[in-house]
């Protein structure tokens, strides 16, 4: 038999990182949970969409999640990026689920929402069976695109102001096998050493320049990848994951732009396969054994909340009071148009910012192709760190809802920073915890204080009242005059000439 309600103190839309993490915590501190997802496994773009390397600060539940894959040989725990095999992750995520007794709903999309009275009553899914309605006093949005939120009429901001509401660019990532990567990092070296002090962006640019040259690619798909070892191979015969191919101009709520993206990476794929193979050095041996499940949308939906995280703030790596997560990062913002740049890693502002790195502005005239802003470029600092603020959780017009993960209250640029695993995780950790002070003391998300959230979070072993630690304290360290590298990416010239970053 269907059924066709479900009663639960909280259910949670959308099983990515920051979704799981809310289910977990709300699931651990006794309420009664349900976690549900369009797809067949919990982690999203982490898991489903091979995005295998873990950026931001890693604590609270990212930690115990890496730990516990370490332990089965399944993570590389490295200082900074670790990195996770994305079958594995997904698992685990699961099992982490399943021993809270957190039900899970997989095959199932929320398509609309029931609100009375600005309070939403049911959240109405669509499964195999047809619809049906799963009634809660707390709802969490982790869909990474905000569609509760929206369906309930919360207010939100789509794409940047700057590019005509376009979203940034799009990765569909796949996965390699049998790559020899001492053989790739030692070419990257050598480039390196060969061409010292260029700001270009290095020797891939160059290959993929040749390869347009010789009639093997039609154009330079982006100048740069990221690539992950997928843990549990050998450096010399690697598996790993690439996240290279691009669409631009993008528009991610649209499905026919969406499908447009897909299929012009799909041909990117086969093209890169064979580009790797022909000219790169560690991949002559290398074939394609995987494409993600999941399209790599960085931005859609930013659903209004009570604090709308400014791209001011993260320059200046704003502390907050109610702060329950942390980024030391930069402006990861992907350009919207143009793959020449690639990224755009800076604001402009009228004022030197007091905590962010800043200079006349000289960007390019394609870095600002609808026009570009006013003022000084301003860069985050590499040494200093901002943090989310609980009230970024807490949508406007809406009493029961609280939204995590990559759609939270930000602006375009804080939220190309925020997006990233570890401080995603972290704010569904946040907002399970606060779903049960909610339950506990009868209030709405609104109404909770955001200190004790994150005091209870400090309860809960999150060190966010403590200094960071391991790469970041290293970083801090770091002295010298800043340089603007390739990727529009900040740097900092040590006085032996050595350029150190973040990264
Ligand atoms: C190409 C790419 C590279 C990146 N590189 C890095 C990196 O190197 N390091 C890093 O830390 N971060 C990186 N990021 C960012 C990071 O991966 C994501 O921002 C983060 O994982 C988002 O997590 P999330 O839980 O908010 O959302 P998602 O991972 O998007 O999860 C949303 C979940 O909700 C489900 N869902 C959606 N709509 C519905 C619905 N209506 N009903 C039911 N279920 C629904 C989806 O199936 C999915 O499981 C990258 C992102 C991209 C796209």
């Amino acid at each position: 038999m269907n059924k066709t309600n479900y009663y639960f103190d909280v259910v949670v839309v959308g099983g990515g990182v920051a979704g799981t993490a809310a289910a977990i915590t709300a699931a651990r501190k006794g309420l009664r949970t349900v976690l549900v997802d369009s797809a067949q496994s919990v982690g999203g773009l982490a898991t489903n969409g091979y995005v295998t390397g873990i950026a931001g600060v890693v604590e609270g539940l990212c930690k115990e999640w890496l730990k516990r894959l370490e332990a089965e040989g399944d993570a590389i725990d490295r200082p900074h990026l670790p990195t996770i095999d994305p079958d594995k992750g997904k698992l685990m995520l699961e099992r982490m689920l399943v021993e809270t007794g957190c039900r899970i709903l997989y095959g199932v999309t929320a398509i609309k929402a029931i609100v009375e009275e600005g309070v939403i009553k049911g959240v109405v899914c669509h499964g195999k069976a047809g619809e049906f309605t799963i009634w809660a006093k707390i709802v969490i949005d982790g869909t990474g695109d905000g569609d509760v939120a929206a369906y309930a009429g919360a207010p939100y901001e789509v794409g940047s102001p700057h590019f005509a509401g376009l979203n940034m660019s799009t990765t569909l990532a796949f996965r390699m096998a049998n790559v020899d990567l001492m053989k790739y990092g030692q070419a990257n070296q050598d480039w390196r050493e060969k061409n010292a002090g260029a700001t270009s962006f290095g020797l891939l640019a160059e290959l993929e320049a040749e390869a347009v040259k010789n009639g093997d690619l039609p154009f330079v798909i982006f100048p740069t990848a990221l690539i992950y070892q997928i843990p549990n191979t050998e450096a010399t015969d690697a598996d790993i994951t690439v996240m290279t191919a691009h669409s631009f101009y993008t528009r991610n709520l649209d499905p026919e732009d969406l499908t447009r993206q897909i299929i012009e990476q799909h041909n990117q794929i086969l093209l890169l396969e064979k580009f790797f193979q022909k000219y790169v050095p560690g991949f002559e041996r290398a074939r394609l054994t995987g494409i993600a499940n999941m399209h790599g949308i960085r931005d859609s939906r930013r659903i209004l909340g009570e604090y709308i995280l400014k791209d001011t703030d993260v320059a200046s790596g704003t502390k907050f009071a109610d702060g329950i997560a942390r980024f030391p990062e930069f402006f990861d913002t992907h350009h919207p148009t143009s793959p020449r740049i690639g990224f755009m890693r800076h604001i402009h502002v009228t004022a030197p910012l007091e905590g962010a790195v800043c200079r006349e502005a000289q960007c390019s005239d394609d870095m600002h192709i609808f026009g570009r802003p006013a003022g000084l470029e301003a860069r985050v600092d590499p040494r200093n760190h901002c943090e989310i603020p609980y009230r970024t959780l807490v949508p406007l017009n809406v009493d029961n809802l609280l939204v995590v993960g990559r759609c939270i209250s930000s602006e375009f640029n804080a939220q190309a920073a925020v997006r990233i695993i570890a401080p995603s995780m972290s704010t569904g950790q946040a907002a399970g915890t606060a779903a049960a002070i909610c339950l506990e003391k009868g209030i709405t998300p609104r109404e909770v204080d955001g200190k004790l959230v994150r005091q209870k979070m400090i309860a809960d072993g999150v060190p966010l009242d403590q200094e960071l630690t391991g790469h970041w304290a290293k970083v801090k360290a770091f002295e010298g005059d800043f340089v603007v590298l390739a990727g529009d990416f900040i740097g900092i010239k040590q006085a032996d000439g050595k350029i150190v970053t973040a990264m």
